[in-house]
């Protein structure tokens, strides 16, 4: 699939069920901003609403209405970028609500609550096309994939990006699930992926490959910082060693994944944490 032009509040056609709606809210957390995804021509599914940003909601209708009208809305999780537009794009348009509802905790948009909660593999079938959800705990817990099968097309919201790795914030980030859950999409017939930031992307089992070795490297250099840290340290030890091909203004943010990295660890015992201090089992 060729590259699309990444403009703020337009559409733009990226195959022929699935319309692409950008929107304005880059940053070094969001690439380029969140992208919503528009499938269908008559019967509309929208997923990923966005912040709520009234210019980009209007986009999202404009682009529907162009040629139908939006019946379903699918939320791939609960951060703000993705789904707080949810609600009122439904008080606009009527469609039903389609997703899982978020753990409590920090970082979540409570304001999103399906009508419907979707079960891992379930498919919505309409005259159109057929949408698969994929639950992909890992980046949050209630994280799901949709895969487009008229299209082999995965929309991947926050588990896949291009152009950057994903946060991983526990506790309802889970580095172990995440691992699994990107095993676990090898098993669906994909060409593409369409995710939730950035450009689409292609060879979908090298992108899968390449996040999970490019999390086992990191995994490997979690375990050597400890090792050169006399076999214990603290996280604010390690994090400058562990992500040294990092900028170090996103080294707050890499501190969340880390953790991650070090509770994933400790679950495979082999290393134990006691109030701070992670330490390595063999050493
Ligand atoms: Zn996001």
């Amino acid at each position: 699939m060729a590259k699309f032009p990444l403009k703020y509040n337009e559409p733009v056609t990226i195959s022929p069920l699935v319309i692409r709606v950008l929107a304005d809210n880059g940053s070094y957390m969001t690439g380029p901003g969140t992208n919503t995804y528009l499938i269908g021509k008559k019967e509309i599914a929208v997923i990923d609403p966005g912040t709520g940003n009234n210019q980009h909601l209007n986009a999202i209708v404009d682009a529907a209405e162009a040629s139908g009208k939006i019946k379903w809305i699918f939320v791939t999780h609960n951060h703000p970028d993705h789904s707080p537009g949810a609600r009122p794009l439904q008080a606009r348009t009527g469609a039903e609500l389609f997703g899982l509802n978020p753990p409590e905790g920090i970082y979540q948009d409570y304001s999103f609550k399906p009508d419907r909660l979707l079960k891992h593999d379930e498919k919505l079938r309409t005259s159109e096309f057929t949408l698969q959800a994929i639950h992909t705990p890992g980046h949050a817990s209630n994280h799901l994939c949709f895969l487009l099968e008229d299209e082999n097309l995965l929309f991947t919201g926050d588990h896949i990006m291009q152009g950057s790795t994903v946060v991983i914030i526990p506790p309802y980030g889970h580095m172990g699930d995440y691992l699994k859950s990107l095993e676990n999409l090898k098993s669906y017939k994909v060409d593409n992926l369409a995710p939730g930031h950035g450009q689409i992307m292609e060879n979908p089992l090298d992108v899968i490959n390449w996040y999970i070795s490019h999390r086992l490297e990191r995994e490997a250099k979690v375990v050597a910082a400890l090792k050169r840290a006399g076999g214990q340290a603290t996280i604010e030890r390690i994090l400058a060693p562990v992500y040294d091909d990092v900028p170090s203004f996103m080294h707050g943010v890499a501190a969340f994944s880390l953790e991650a990295h070090l509770i994933k660890l400790e679950e495979e015992r082999k290393v134990v944490s006691s109030s701070g201090t992670w330490k390595l089992v063999s050493a």
